[in-house]
Formats: C-alpha cells, structure tokens, sequence
C-alpha cells in the first residue's frame, strides 16, 4: 500500500532531509542560542536542548513540548543560527520543515495548497500593477516574457525574480551595469518564472517546488555556465533547497548572486566608475545570504568619492526587510538603523537588495538624508541614473495623484485603473 508521506518522488526528497537532519542533529541547542530573534519572544531562558529536541519532534511527528512550536513561528529565516550548528545542520531549513508540518496538522493539506493558491494570485496583482506603472508594456512584456522555442545561448543567465518589477530602476540599471560589463547574459524573470516562494510561504512545500523546477528547466535551457540572481530569496531557494526542486545531488547549475559576481570582476567595474560620487553613505544590511557585506563593500570601494561609514544596526534581523514580520523586530531593526543613519549624518542609506529599498524607501520623507540602492549609486557613477518612480509615488502619499498621472499607462497595460487601485494601495501605502 502507499504511504501517501513518503510514496512521492516529492516527499521522498522531505523525507530523506529530515532523515539526515534527525540523524546528524545531536539536540545541543547552539542553533536557539545563537537564534537573533528571542528577545521578541517569551522564549529567552528556555532549556535550549529542549527546544531543539521539540523541534526534531516535531519533524518527526511526534509529540512535541510547545516551546519548539513557539521558536518554529518566531524564525525569520536571518541564517544566525547556521554557523552556530556544529553538526553541519541547517536550523533553518530544519524550521522550514517543522512549520510546514505544524501548518499542515493545523490546517490540512488542501487548505494549505488553496492559501497557497490564494497568496500568488493576490501577490501576481500587486506585482503586476505596481511594474505597471512605472513600466511601458512594452518594456514590460520583454522583461517577462516566457520563450519556449529554443533558446539563444548565453554564457550567463540574470534570474532577477519577480518583486523586482516594483523597482523597475533597480532592475534596469543593473542591467545596464551588466551590459556596460560585457556580459554575455539572457534575462529571465517574471511571474511566469516563480522560484516557488509564495507556495513555500503559505507551507506547500509540493507546489512551491514544481513551480521552481519548471522555471529551474526553463533556465537549464539556456546552456548557461551560471544563474545570476538579484533577490535574495530566489538565491535561498535555489541553493538551501535545491534538493526539492531537482532531486538529490542534482546541483551542475551553479546560482551565484549578484553582489559576488560583481566582486569577482571588480577591475572590470573599477574601469567603468569613472564618475566620482561625492557621498557620506551608510549600507542597510541583513545576514542570512553569503558573503554580500563583504562583497557590496568591495563593490562599492570601486566608486570614486564615495565614503561608506560604519553603522550600529541590526543585521541579524531577517533576511530582507520584507519578510521581518515579528513584531517588535521589524519596528527595532528599522529604529536603529535610522537613528544610527541620523547620528552618522550620511547623505544616504543604500540597500542592497529592491525588496528592501521597496520598503524602507519613503522614510526619506522623514529624514535628512536619501534611500538609495546599491545599483543606483554605481550607475550615477557610471553616468547613468534611471529615475524612482517607487520613492516618488510612495512619497506622494495620495493614491488618487499616482491614478491621475499612471491611468493612461496602466490602460496601456490592459489594466482598469479602479481595478487597479486595491493592488497600489497595498503596495504603495503598505
Ligand atoms: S534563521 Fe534566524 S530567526 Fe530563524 S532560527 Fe535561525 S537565527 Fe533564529
Ligand atoms: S541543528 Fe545543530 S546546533 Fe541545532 S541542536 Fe541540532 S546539532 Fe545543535
């Protein structure tokens, strides 16, 4: 007979990493004690053992303490806790599996799969609209289109996600930076190519992954040597979880993002830098993906007149601005990094990745200094500069305005302004 849990070539692959996780993971507890997110619980002087030991219980089926639930909902994906495993176990991944297994006991697998459903399609409308705007279709319809005839090959391929398409100058002056680079590159990305995020987020783990494997096979079509990703999640996705999508072991495809593949061709930049941008700025960080700190840093020394200072931040809370979403965390990481940003009297705070310049950008409005990304300051230094229509439009404040000045444009776009108006809010007012 079938056991539906592990009779899948899918679950067989979650079954086969939570057997490895069980097997290798001897209940130290390092991983909770490094975990940056307890102050925001009532978990600090927990048995750190014992949460652990409740979280393997809990992978496992098996009765669990509730403290392991507790941390399980807390975990914002920073990757504090990955270095602190001293049995080459990833906490990280070992949460991801235990929410799933708690939400799917909470909530069944239907219900789980239709929220899933239910999230994308919600998401897909913001996305769309918000692009929309500041997009032209035509741009828009290049950017995203699905080719399935046979591809060109390219050396390089640039997976930019979707939610990039909210900060279109994000995305088109790093592909400038690319093309000034020389870079043999096809682009890929859209909602049409999912890393399979939203499924994961809503814990359907299964159509998480066929959505990624089905834009993973897109990409393999291509011939490329490597997938360059922008959004830190896809990198995450395609990396820790590369398992899921393609079958054990099955990683020739290498993903590298961004930030490395520009400090690994740092003289090409330094030569194209020539513009001196005269700047007191302060970087927004998060941990969590590897090596981006150093590497931004390496990137943006190549910039003539740029002066980049230190910052007490918080670092270790989340991976990315968006999906900090405990509370007392996400109002503690944006505080300190503003307030240190003011003491620092820096001309600009530059992000690193568009998800969180997408929120943190109309806090310009309410201090004396810019929110800029990363990519915006190397092409001012490169001499180009697209301009932020998300920064204009958030600070605006006044969806009508946004309506007024975009409804041609969206038409264009073969979207109803109205219809268009509870996706903006969202999106532009959070
Ligand atoms: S990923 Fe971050 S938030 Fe989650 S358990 Fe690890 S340290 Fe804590
Ligand atoms: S995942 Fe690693 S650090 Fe955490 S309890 Fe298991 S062995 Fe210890």
């Amino acid at each position: 007979m079938m056991n539906p849990t592990t009779d899948t070539p899918f679950a067989s692959y979650i079954q086969a990493r939570i057997d490895q996780i069980t097997e290798r993971c001897t209940q130290c507890g390092k991983c909770f004690e490094a975990c940056s997110m307890l102050p925001y619980t009532d978990l600090e002087g927990a048995e750190p053992s014992a949460v652990t030991r409740s979280v393997v219980d809990i992978i496992n089926d098996r009765g669990h303490a509730p403290e392991g639930a507790a941390w399980v909902q807390a975990c914002q994906k920073s990757g504090s806790c990955i270095d602190a495993c001293p049995e080459d176990v990833n906490p990280r991944e070992m949460i991801l599996y235990a929410r799933v297994k708690l939400q799917q006991s909470a909530f069944g697998r239907e219900e789980l799969s239709q929220r899933g459903r239910n999230f994308f399609r919600r998401l897909s409308g913001i996305i769309r609209a918000t692009a929309a705007i500041q997009t032209p279709p035509e741009l828009y319809r290049r950017l995203t289109a699905v080719r399935y005839r046979k591809k060109a090959a390219a050396q390089n391929l640039f997976y930019f996600g979707c939610h990039i398409l909210k900060t279109p100058h994000i995305l088109l002056s790093c592909m400038d930076v690319f093309d000034r680079m020389g870079l043999d590159c096809e682009v890929v990305g859209g909602l049409g190519h999912c890393c399979g995020i939203n499924h994961f987020r809503m814990s359907d783990l299964e159509a998480g992954a066929a959505m990624g494997t089905r834009s993973l096979e897109e990409f393999r079509s291509y011939g490329s040597e490597q997938v360059i990703t922008f959004c830190p999640t896809c990198q995450m996705q395609y990396t820790e979880y590369r398992p899921l999508y393609s079958g054990p072991g099955d990683d020739e495809l290498p993903f590298v993002h961004v930030t490395k593949y520009l400090a690994r061709n740092l003289d090409t930049l330094k030569s194209l830098c020539t513009a001196p941008v005269n700047k007191r700025i302060a970087l927004h960080l998060h941990g969590g993906t590897d090596g981006v700190e150093e590497n931004v840093k390496a990137i943006l020394a190549c910039v003539p007149g740029l002066e980049v200072v230190e910052i007490d931040q918080h670092k270790d809370h989340g991976y990315q601005c968006p999906t900090l979403l405990l509370p007392g965390a996400t109002e503690a990481m944006r505080e300190k990094l503003l307030s240190s940003a003011r003491a620092a009297e820096v001309d600009s705070v530059v992000t690193v990745y568009h998800s969180c310049h997408f929120e943190l950008c109309p806090e310009e409005g309410n201090h004396p200094f810019e929110l800029e990304n990363f990519m915006t300051i190397l092409g001012q230094s490169m001499g180009f500069d697209y301009p932020d229509w998300t920064k204009t439009f958030k600070l605006y404040g006044d969806l009508d305005r946004v309506l007024a000045e975009t409804g041609d444009q969206l038409r264009r776009h073969g979207i109803d302004p109205e219809k268009a108006r509870g996706p903006l809010k969202v999106a532009l007012n959070g």
